[in-house]
């Protein structure tokens, strides 16, 4: 406890001054007093930690990729309590917040966690956990005893997290794994394995004999012990993991018989799912055996449609003020026609809709890429679209091209993504923004995951409508990891309209005809999405009711 240690360090220095100065015994003794009540009160501490009404818990990211932060922690009763909404800002973790329904819903990777107010019983992917006490709500935010929370999102959180109790921080590296959780859920027919994982592997063996089943992941490096200690059930009787030289090779023994067997890794989360059919499902009211409380379900599909409708868009004019972003070949800004260009956008969008609209900035200003996003959050933005120009040390270099939150899978997208994010280093404190490594580069995408399928079709849209009517060289959708990207809590792209490093592109960009182009393009895009997103939310949800 920091406050203890310095004023105890006050204490001894002016118990030195005092000793020199032995005209004042009486004053001597009472600081020695003061200076033994104090050591009392360091020793207990080392036992336990004395909490305040409320406090901070240091959250650090010793390598990155996040910037250090404050996490507010309160005692009540005799549990510690941790603020949700802070943990969640401080992770970068895409939340959803229902205060009607005093529901809080953390998002990480595949998984859905939902805390609900004066509620006990947390929901965790399919699983419902009983917490030693209930969530609270109180100076307008979420809180979970601390200790709970902590083992259950360790458990899910694709990095190692480590609780230093005596200094009153959460370390949090990127994890060495990638193959980092397991978890078993039954079903009304059988038996589902959740396998989390950071990358796509090639799955093979997937074989099934004597009721045991195997399956060898290339190159896979597994949390064994998390593996280990995470206990079996259904129709799993026991889990053996061999580390081999290239591989991982999973075996699970089985209780039971399997009618069919299944292994699939999914794109998007790269979530390994292993299913175990033991049974067949005769009526089809049986089939649904989910273990969500109905109620719970209810109340996810009315909060998944609030959720899409996509009522607000954010327009981020790249660059700005001291950053001018590209410069053309005879001396254009980006960050000047970009800002053209978005101003375009809000007007068509203004005009033609009542859609709100904001702008990450209408002016000549300079953005830290952070605070993009953290202001579309803010904004409550549905979409967020990122305005850029290119530029090439390949004069020939043209066309328009549209990027969404991914790591980079080419040389070119991955250069792209180096060149805008080369911004930050107009930025004060550049320490923030670490290195897009790989492993960092899985924390800042948890929270796009989930948008990542929403993300890729909106920028294929976007470079339909760009082709229509601009008619310039399409280039295509591509991924790469662009800071401006991360953090959105929304489907996120960013576009970048032409080569300004190109003379005839360049020469293009300076008209308001094809400015007034682009903006019409990307307005076309963004009403093709919403209607494309709200059917399809309106068909899950009449489908699941
Ligand atoms: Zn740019």
């Amino acid at each position: 406890m920091c406050y203890n240690k310095n004023s105890c360090r006050e204490t001894i220095y002016c118990q030195d001054e005092v000793s020199r100065n032995a005209r004042e015994p009486l004053l001597s003794v009472l600081i020695r007093y003061i200076y033994l009540i104090l050591t009392g009160l360091i020793l207990l501490c080392a036992y336990d930690i004395p909490v305040r009404a409320e406090q901070s818990l240091a959250v650090k990211f010793p390598v990155g990729p996040l910037p250090d932060a404050q996490v507010n922690v309160r005692q009540s009763g005799d549990l510690l309590y941790i603020d949700l909404n802070s943990f969640a800002d401080a992770l970068n973790i895409h939340t959803y917040i229902n205060n009607a329904k005093g529901k809080i819903q953390f998002t990480v990777g595949a998984i859905r966690i939902i805390f609900t107010t004066d509620n006990a019983f947390v929901v965790v992917g399919s699983e419902v956990i009983q917490f030693p006490a209930e969530v609270i709500w109180a100076s307008e935010r979420f809180w979970a005893p601390l200790d709970a929370f902590l083992n259950t999102f360790t458990g899910i959180y694709p990095a190692e997290i480590e609780f230093e109790r005596y200094s009153w921080t959460i370390n949090i590296r990127p994890s060495k794994f990638d193959t980092y959780a397991i978890e078993y859920n039954l079903k009304g027919n059988g038996t589902l394995i959740r396998i989390s994982c950071s990358k796509l592997f090639d799955i093979s063996g997937a074989a099934l004999r004597n009721k045991r089943l195997s399956i060898t992941l290339l190159g896979a490096k597994i949390n064994r012990k998390a593996f280990e200690s995470t206990p079996v059930s259904g129709a799993v009787k026991k889990l053996i993991v061999e580390e081999l030289p290239e591989a991982v090779q999973l075996t699970f023994k089985l209780n039971t018989n399997i009618l069919e067997h299944t292994v699939w890794q999914d794109e998007n989360t790269y979530q390994i799912n292993i299913s175990l059919i033991t049974k067949r499902i005769s009526s089809e009211s049986d089939s649904e055996a989910i273990i969500l409380p109905n109620e719970e379900i209810a109340d996810f599909l009315e909060d998944e449609q609030e959720k899409w409708k996509i009522d607000c868009i954010v327009i981020d004019p790249g660059h700005g003020g001291k950053d001018p972003g590209a410069i053309g070949a005879t001396g254009l800004y980006e960050k000047t026609v970009v800002l053209d260009i978005a101003l375009r956008l809000q007007k068509l969008i203004k005009k033609e809709t009542d859609l709100k609209v904001v702008l990450t900035r209408d002016d000549d200003t300079f953005i830290p890429l952070k605070n993009r996003t953290k202001f579309a959050n803010q904004a409550g933005g549905k979409l967020f679209i990122s305005l850029h120009c290119n530029s090439s040390k390949y004069k020939s270099a043209h066309g328009f091209e549209t990027f969404f939150l991914k790591p980079a899978r080419n040389e070119s997208a991955m250069e792209v993504a180096l060149l805008e994010n080369s911004v930050i280093k107009y930025e004060e404190s550049r320490s923030q923004y670490q290195d897009l490594t790989e492993e960092n580069y899985i924390l800042l995408a948890m929270a796009q995951a989930e948008f990542a399928r929403e993300s890729e079709s909106l920028a294929a849209i976007v470079q339909n409508k760009l082709k229509i009517h601009t008619q310039q060289n399409d280039r295509g959708v591509d991924q790469a990891g662009f800071y401006v990207l991360v953090g959105a809590s929304m489907p996120a792209i960013l576009v970048e309209t032409g080569f300004i490093s190109n003379k005839r592109e360049e020469k293009l960009h300076k008209t308001k005809k094809f400015r007034q182009k682009v903006a019409q393009a990307v307005f076309d895009s963004i009403m093709e999405f919403k209607r494309q997103e709200e059917r399809k939310s309106a068909a899950t949800s009449s489908a699941q009711r």
